[in-house]
């Protein structure tokens, strides 16, 4: 395999030939020799290439922020300060061009807009390659905390006939002529004649055909693309996201609590274990703008701080009616600070979550039990509760700067209970597939639902979900 420069960093084995490919993020010249730092995504630390000016003249010409270079040479324990090897150039190969007249990326800041115009070319950058390596190695860390606590990869279908949410902010997905559908004799469009015979869209959630995994396998999860029509600007949404939904026969939604806690746990956990340069890195950017902040805004921990925070800390877990009275309660309610209404029964908004978690409890909090009339038909409800006051067992995770990070629920297992729901909704034969598993062998069963470019956020400190996902979907937005 060819060498990385993260492996030539880590060598001990000195003075012997190697070569080095990167690309050039800085040259400067010294006493007779040019000094170029190299990186080639296996590190943020560039490794530093010295080269003769006179025997490299004509290269060195070429040679600018961007450009890509394979060097051989000597690996040697470098003089200068800032690094432990430098590599003597024998052999300098331009293998492609960057020309300072018309790069985009500068030795210099960029904003983060200007970044997100050019992200076929910001993977070069520290910040997104350090964003990106933590991206992959939370993907993985996911795949192994499930493995090795016995669930099974289930890839749910990216096109569906359901809309799992009830929300209807899909994307459909046809091969009619849109220009000129086929009708039926309502003057309807026909799906009959479309594809698969039926109206289609892209999912936005794979949770009911995890479900479905649950009933056979025990315990599942998906970790795939999910996509949402939702009209929503905001430095939390996307388009197009990637989730993942763990799903679980036998578990209440007090195991379900206990797992999602273990779970984003150890995820941090991990990042902090096996990612410490891009952290480190991206700690002292997050400290950067947060001293661009209003002082009452600025975060009181560091980056790696509220990281291991979470690690040390057990969330907080109360109702949802125990929240809305701490609100009711607060200074901040009492002064009308609040712009949305606080009453019981209201879907909670992020103003909302976001006191609960960075003010009141200043730690991650776990709300249970919600009312039944802003949640999914699918949640199990409590029983013996006043009329107008019923709620169900869901659970939403709410975490310091980002607020919902995880929404789940145990199920409604009673084939009948959850019947009577699909009835109101009128989709009980759209579903019954569905509700075979509460006919069939039903059993108690939870799950949730993380949304990892969330995850990403926090653990990365990035202020904006545009900046986690190589190429986001936003409104207006599917450049690349
Ligand atoms: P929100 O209220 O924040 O819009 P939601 O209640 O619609 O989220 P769920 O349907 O519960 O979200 O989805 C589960 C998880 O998926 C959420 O907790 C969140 O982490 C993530 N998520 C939901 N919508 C988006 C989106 N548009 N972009 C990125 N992540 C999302
Ligand atoms: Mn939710």
């Amino acid at each position: 395999m060819k060498k990385s420069i993260l492996s030539l960093l880590q060598t001990t084995v000195l003075d012997v030939q190697t070569v080095a490919r990167g690309w050039v993020r800085h040259k400067r010249s010294g006493q007779n020799v040019f000094f170029i730092t190299l990186n080639d995504g296996s590190t943020i630390k560039t490794l530093q290439v010295v080269a003769d000016a006179g025997k490299f003249e004509e290269e060195l010409k070429r040679v600018h922020t961007g450009a890509c270079l394979e060097v051989h040479g000597k690996l040697i324990a470098s003089q200068g300060a800032g690094q432990t090897v430098e590599l003597i150039a024998e052999t300098l190969t331009i293998l492609g061009e960057a020309s300072p007249d018309n790069y985009p990326l500068q030795p210099k800041a960029h904003s983060m807009e200007f970044l997100r115009e050019n992200a076929h070319l910001r993977s070069r950058t520290n910040t997104f390659s350090a964003v990106f390596r933590l991206r992959h190695a939370l993907s993985y860390a996911i795949h192994k905390y499930f493995n090795d606590n016995g669930f099974y990869a289930w890839h749910s279908p990216i096109i569906t006939a359901s809309d799992a949410e009830g929300a209807g902010e899909m994307f459909q997905v046809t091969t009619l002529p849109i220009g000129n559908p086929p009708k039926d004799e309502q003057g309807a469009i026909d799906f009959k004649q479309d594809f698969f015979g039926k109206a289609t869209n892209l999912t936005v959630s794979g949770q009911l055909e995890a479900e479905l995994g649950a009933m056979g396998l025990g315990k599942v999860y998906t970790f795939g693309p999910t996509f949402r029509a939702e009209n929503s600007n905001t430095t939390r949404h996307l388009a197009e996201f990637w989730m993942i939904e763990p799903e679980m026969a036998f578990y209440d939604i007090q195991d379900n609590m206990d797992l999602v806690e273990d779970f984003l746990r150890y995820l941090i956990k991990y990042a902090l274990d096996n990612c410490a340069d891009d952290l480190e890195f991206l700690n002292q950017r997050f400290m950067d703008e947060e001293k661009k902040k209003k002082k009452e805004e600025q975060s009181e921990m560091s980056l790696i701080e509220k990281l291991q925070f979470v690690v040390e800390n057990q969330f907080e877990r109360l109702t949802y009616t125990e929240a809305i009275s701490i609100l009711l309660n607060s200074n901040h309610h009492k002064k009308k600070k609040f712009q949305f209404e606080v009453k019981w029964g209201i879907d909670l908004q992020s103003e909302h979550e976001r006191y609960l978690v960075e003010k009141h409890f200043k730690k991650p909090v776990i709300l249970t039990n919600y009312p039944k009339a802003i949640k999914a038909f699918y949640m199990k409800q409590n029983e013996g509760e006043e009329a107008g006051k019923e709620t169900v067992r869901a659970m939403d995770v709410l975490f310091p700067g980002i607020g919902e990070i995880v929404g789940g629920s145990q199920r409604e297992e009673v084939y009948e209970r959850l019947k009577a729901r699909t009835d109101e909704m009128h989709i009980t034969e759209e579903l019954s597939w569905y509700l075979d598993t509460r006919r069939f062998g039903t059993a108690p069963h939870s799950g949730f639902g993380l949304g990892f470019e969330r995850l990403v956020l926090f653990v990365t400190g990035m202020g904006n979900i545009r900046d986690v996902i190589p190429f986001p979907r936003t409104p207006l937005n599917a450049g690349f």
